[in-house]
């Protein structure tokens, strides 16, 4: 007999969910970002699932920022533990984890049985997160997938690399700071590739603050930008790998503990 797991993870900005078979397999991952309240998005991914595979029952965790709502989950996880589990199900070598996402950015340090040794967040400010990316791809009217195809793989190539860094700490600043490059003549590429150099410096501080080592995967949904991984690359000295179903794992990690 065929049983499903569901796992959500309802995210600050997106809500995931992903469908596991007997054998651990993905067997679907849907994604919200209507930014409806959690309990509604849960209820609709669930039922998505249901009528699309066909079946009645089946167990579901929830981790993420809106876990609580989540009314129909059996058991609530913390997203630390999901994206540990998630991860190490799609590449047992992990031994260190890089996770952002539209409001937060963790470090995460893994343990030889794969277990979390070690962790760090910075859910306070925006700056290390995909939000900044969202906040200056705006300014540049230039969409959040393109940019990394905008800005080329390396934020640290070019004549101008380094004549520009974006230094404040906090994205009200920052957007002040990059109103000030493009009154300066500063082209756009130039100055998104400084905020793609100040991103990483920020989240190469958590990775420092967990002694994180390689492999590192990256997840979230800002692991696709390409810019943004050989940034975090150039100045961590590791080598961020791409995550199967990186904006999933947490989605994944939540299913295996149903
Ligand atoms: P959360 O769990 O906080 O809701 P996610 O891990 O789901 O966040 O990631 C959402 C973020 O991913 C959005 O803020 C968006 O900026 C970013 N994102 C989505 N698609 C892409 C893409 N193709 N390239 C780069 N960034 C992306």
């Amino acid at each position: 007999m065929h049983t499903y797991r569901i796992g959500l993870d309802l995210g600050s900005t997106a809500a995931k969910a992903a469908l596991l078979g007997n054998d651990d397999e993905v067997v679907d991952l849907l994604l919200d970002t209507s930014g409806d309240p959690p309990n509604q998005m849960a209820e609709r991914l669930v039922g998505a699932f249901r009528q699309k595979h066909g079946f009645g029952e089946a167990g579901v965790v929830a981790t993420g920022y809106g876990r609580a709502l989540a009314g129909l989950a059996g058991k609530k996880v913390t997203e630390i533990t999901c994206h540990a589990r998630g991860v190490r199900l799609l590449h047992p070598d992990c031994a260190s984890i890089l996770d952002i996402g539209g409001q937060d950015a963790k470090a995460i340090r893994l343990g030889p049985d794969g277990g979390v040794e070690d962790f760090a967040m910075n859910d306070r400010c925006a700056a290390g997160t995909g939000s900044f990316l969202e906040v200056a791809a705006r300014r540049y009217k230039i969409g959040i997938a393109e940019l990394s195809s905008f800005c080329g793989d390396d934020p640290n190539s070019g004549a101008e690399a380094e004549a520009f860094e974006i230094s404040s700490t906090c994205v009200v600043f920052a957007e002040s700071e990059l109103i000030g490059l493009n009154a300066r003549g500063v082209p756009p590429r130039e100055a998104l590739r400084a905020v793609h150099r100040a991103i990483a410096k920020r989240v190469v501080l958590l990775l420092k603050q967990v002694s994180a080592r390689g492999p590192l995967y990256f997840t979230g949904g800002v692991a696709r930008n390409t810019t943004l991984r050989s940034a975090v690359g150039a100045a961590s000295g590791l080598e961020p790998r791409l995550a199967e179903h990186a904006q999933f794992t947490g989605a994944i990690g939540a299913a295996l503990f149903v």
